[in-house]
């Protein structure tokens, strides 16, 4: 066991053997799972949960008077509560993840509350979904999409974004932690200035869930919108957080059962907050999965994750600085959950199969963040993502097979 294992979590093989894809051998070698900004491998302690929900209660929620819809339904709102409670509280409505807790809020605030000439400011850190719904919403509202840019460093300052608000300004909807770079704004500060202004606000939470605590009071905006998938549930399940007179102000998104209280063909009336907003059925084993997840997460504590990953990526940043060949793309002074870098010479995707070959799982390309890598001078990088589960062993093994690939193919 090296220092940053036995320091920042001595039980960390224990943990790793209850995550089942990391006992995988990819090309006869034990899998190195660094792709964790795409997604985070599934505890067997979550998978349990859902495989509870689907062999014995597999149920519709809301709808049932039998006991197996009870149970359903017991089992979902349970974990509505448990996940709200892990995010410091508010109401927590059930989306398929950020992508359309940012479309939900585009289609219900966006557009009841805005119009020609107003402004939504985004920074040029967002990841195209906390960009292209809000230039669909502008095309239809006429209203402008701003950018905050960031420095060379791709650090996001305070004064920056301050500069970019006018008195049109309406919604800043910014993230707090940058996938393609690593990058941590100064997201609270964002949100207190905004709100000083009367600009409402929405975070993009996806990178920031896996590796710190979050307390959507202390971070104070009006929307948090996150991914399960992220932080170790399955996919297909995530949500929006807020408060209930935000919601309640807002009207429905999408039409369909379970979102209504009455509906005749003259007109209808909608179900109270949050299931206003939740039509047809839900993702009920993913819901449940993600309340796993929190669960699971509580048990090792985000302050254990985060210091321990802080460590990890430290140390990363270090052996790759260490290599005469990489350049890394965005060196932001306050980093989580990525590393992006280039090789001179070489095509990041084929960094990113090389690696593959050693047995190495990271991601090349643009990251789903076109904007920034172009502010940067880039079309891709390659991206290491280390979660708090990987080891410096598999660090130092990742820094060896870069080494290696220079040599051979450089
Ligand atoms: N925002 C950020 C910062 C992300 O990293 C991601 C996922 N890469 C998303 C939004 C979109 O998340 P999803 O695809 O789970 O909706």
């Amino acid at each position: 066991m090296t220092d940053i294992d036995a320091t920042t979590c001595p039980n960390i093989m224990a943990i790793r053997d209850g995550i089942p894809a990391l006992s995988r051998d990819i090309h006869g070698k034990p899998l190195i799972y660094l792709d964790n900004a795409a997604t985070t491998p599934r505890p067997q302690a979550v998978l349990d949960t859902v495989l509870t929900y689907e062999s014995q209660f597999p149920a519709n929620v809301h709808r049932g008077v039998h006991t197996l819809s009870g149970e359903a339904t017991h089992a979902y709102e349970d974990a509505r509560r448990r996940i709200a409670a892990f995010f410091g509280g508010g109401e927590l409505v059930f989306t398929r993840g950020t992508t359309e807790a940012i479309n939900l809020v585009a289609g219900s605030w966006g557009e009841t509350n805005l119009g020609a000439g107003d402004e939504v400011l985004i920074s040029a850190l967002e990841h195209h979904a906390n960009i292209v719904p809000w230039q669909l919403l502008c095309a239809r509202r006429g209203c402008v999409l701003r950018v905050a840019d960031v420095d060379d460093a791709g650090e996001l300052h305070l004064d920056t974004v301050i500069d970019a608000m006018t008195d049109r300004t309406r919604l800043l909807a910014m993230t707090g932690v940058s996938n393609a770079l690593g990058t941590v704004t100064p997201i609270a500060e964002l949100c207190a200035t905004a709100k000083a202004r009367g600009i409402t606000t929405l975070v993009d939470g996806a990178q920031m869930v896996p590796h710190m605590p979050v307390d959507i009071t202390a971070i104070g905006c009006d929307f948090f919108v996150f991914s399960g998938h992220k932080m170790y549930a399955p996919t297909g399940i995530g949500g929006l957080l807020s408060s209930g007179a935000q919601l309640e102000a807002m009207p429905p998104w999408q039409g369909g059962g379970d979102m209504i209280r009455s509906v005749s063909f003259a007109d209808s009336t909608w179900n109270d907050v949050p299931w206003k907003f939740e039509a047809g059925t839900p993702n009920v084993g993913g819901t449940i999965g993600l309340g796993g997840a929190v669960d699971w997460l509580s048990g090792i504590g985000m302050d254990t994750i985060a210091n321990r990953e802080t460590a990890l990526l430290a140390d990363m940043v270090t052996r790759l600085k260490s290599i005469d060949r990489v350049q890394l793309v965005g060196t932001p002074s306050h980093r989580a959950g990525a590393i992006s870098f280039v090789i001179d010479g070489m095509h990041p995707a084929d960094v990113g199969a090389m690696l593959d070959r050693h047995s190495i799982a990271i991601r090349a390309g643009h990251h789903c963040a076109q904007p920034i890598l172009e502010r940067l001078g880039y079309s891709a990088t390659a991206r290491i993502a280390p979660a708090f589960f990987n080891t410096e062993a598999e660090l130092e093994a990742t820094e060896a097979a870069i080494r290696r690939i220079i040599d051979v193919f450089g």
